[in-house]
């Protein structure tokens, strides 16, 4: 079966595994930005590394470098309340991720953009994986 041959395949090469991850985590949002919508260049963790953030799916969102790099060590909730782009659809959607809702995120980050573009057939094919994991 194919699984087995990934599930051997990952457990052979974690880098493989992390790369396959990273990519899944920018194709939920159309490889856009979860903050502003700008092109999404960075994973980041929601709850910082430095205060036991994990690098979950539930933790991490897609970034670009900007948000990224000016959030730093903060706390993303709150320092997007004060950005200029603050979008309350956007903050909704930021909450449903950490709850490990990704269907209600892109739902709403949908409504927040209406250019938002994504790949149903991606979507639903790395749902489920997200599920059995
Ligand atoms: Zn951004």
């Amino acid at each position: 079966m194919h699984i087995n041959d990934a599930v051997f395949l990952e457990d052979l090469c974690p880098k493989f595994r992390l790369r396959q991850w990273r990519k899944s985590i920018h194709r939920f949002t159309g490889k856009s930005c979860i903050y502003c919508g700008k092109p999404s260049e960075s994973i980041d963790h929601v709850l910082p590394r430095s205060q036991g953030g994990l690098s979950t799916t539930e933790n991490c969102v897609p970034a670009c470098l900007s948000c990224n790099g000016d959030k730093s060590d903060e706390n993303a909730l709150y320092w997007y309340r004060r950005q200029k782009f603050y979008d309350p659809r956007r903050a909704m959607a930021i909450r449903a991720w950490l709850e490990g809702d990704l269907r209600l995120a892109i739902r709403l980050l949908q409504w927040a953009n209406p250019n938002f573009k994504i790949n149903n057939k991606n979507y639903e094919k790395n749902e489920s994986k997200y599920k059995a994991a």
